[in-house]
């Protein structure tokens, strides 16, 4: 049957650290402080049953079969028109319910301090053991890691084993190589998992700034093992998120280049804090887009793949003015110098 749906609401699953939710992608949840999707409120790993989980999906689905969109996902971009099929399955699961980190990034969206994140929640490798023992969970799954820090997550060795060393699932995980794991080394190597690490930096001193801790030399040399041969694809990307007035300059990111080169990645991910623009309502200010489509095309001139991320795709472009060469220049001293967003945002 063909109607507007997204496979999230279908086939997927996030586990937070209280509720079990379809997504962590919501619009709604991004702009208004409310929830994505939510499967079961109050959730602490506790075993699913098939009957109780597909009641609640369900249920949002029946939404869209209707032609109408559940609230929390009014305007999200997942959202494709296509035949959809009925059987019940998952192939999607995030999980994302521990924050414990050996990292203080200034633009991390866990709302936690430091102190206070966790590696003590629930374990989650019993609940998926029992979804696949029940046929529910299908083989090739994508498994996304989020929260804090998967190398320093308890079930991180389990979680690898059970799922990506065994060929089950591909498991994407954004990692900040402060520690080197050697089971998901193994796991890259073997082509089932796929790392991103953010360094946004080229120097030691802007690395440290953003990520305010000292690991800079650590985390090159870590990267340049996991992308050493071996690997196949690109299962090793560098990404660079792009934090108004801290590391929005060319040279930070030529040198950021360098060291992709050095390292051998040969995929680049370019991106812009989500916090500064979701408090532009997800938008960018028109030069801080042409820095990035910038920085792109000398990472494609430097012979990189590159990918742009969401904040560029989702956001609309501030195009009040056209560009003439007296706005771009009156646009660059506003964003430069008068940028109040970036000031509050970074000067904590
Ligand atoms: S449409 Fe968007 S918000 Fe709704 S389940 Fe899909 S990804 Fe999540
Ligand atoms: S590495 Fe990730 S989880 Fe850790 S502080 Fe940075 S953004 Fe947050």
């Amino acid at each position: 049957m063909k109607y507007k749906s997204c496979n999230l609401i279908q086939h997927g699953l996030c586990f937070f650290c209280n509720d079990l939710v379809s997504c962590c992608f919501s619009p709604n949840d991004q702009i208004n402080g409310g929830h994505p999707p939510t499967i079961i409120h109050n959730y602490n790993g506790e075993l699913l049953s098939k009957k109780g989980l597909f009641e609640k999906i369900n249920e949002f689905n029946y939404i869209f079969k209707q032609g109408n969109c559940p609230r929390e996902c009014l305007n999200c971009y997942k959202i494709e028109e296509k035949d959809w099929e009925e059987k019940q399955y998952i192939n999607s699961i995030t999980i994302t319910h521990f924050s414990h980190c050996n990292a203080d990034c200034i633009y991390c969206s866990n709302n936690l301090k430091k102190e206070e994140r966790t590696n003590d929640v629930y374990e989650i490798l019993p609940v998926l053991r029992d979804l696949k023992k029940q046929g529910i969970i299908e083989k090739g799954v994508e498994l996304h890691i989020g929260g804090g820090e998967f190398t320093i997550y308890k079930e991180c060795d389990n979680l690898l084993e059970e799922f990506a060393l065994s060929g089950f699932a591909n498991v994407y995980i954004p990692t900040n190589a402060i520690k080197f794991s050697d089971k998901l080394d193994l796991a890259i190597k073997q082509g089932n998992a796929g790392i991103i690490v953010s360094i946004d930096a080229g120097t030691k001193q802007t690395y440290r700034k953003i990520k305010r801790v000292d690991a800079f030399e650590k985390v090159v040399e870590n990267i340049k093992r996991y992308a050493s041969k071996g690997t196949e694809r690109n299962e090793v990307s560098l990404k660079y998120i792009i934090i108004p007035t801290i590391n929005d300059n060319l040279k930070e990111f030529k040198n950021f280049l360098k060291i992709a080169k050095d390292v051998g990645v040969k995929n680049i991910i370019i991106d812009v804090d989500a916090r500064y623009s979701r408090l532009l309502n997800h938008n960018i200010d028109y030069t801080l887009l042409n820095i990035g489509k910038k920085y792109e095309e000398i990472a494609k001139a430097s012979g990189f793949t590159t990918e742009m991320y969401s904040f560029f795709s989702q956001c609309e472009i501030i195009k009040t003015e056209k560009e003439n060469i007296f706005n771009k220049i009156k646009n660059e001293i506003k964003y430069r110098y008068f940028n109040k967003l970036a000031k509050e945002l970074y000067s904590k």
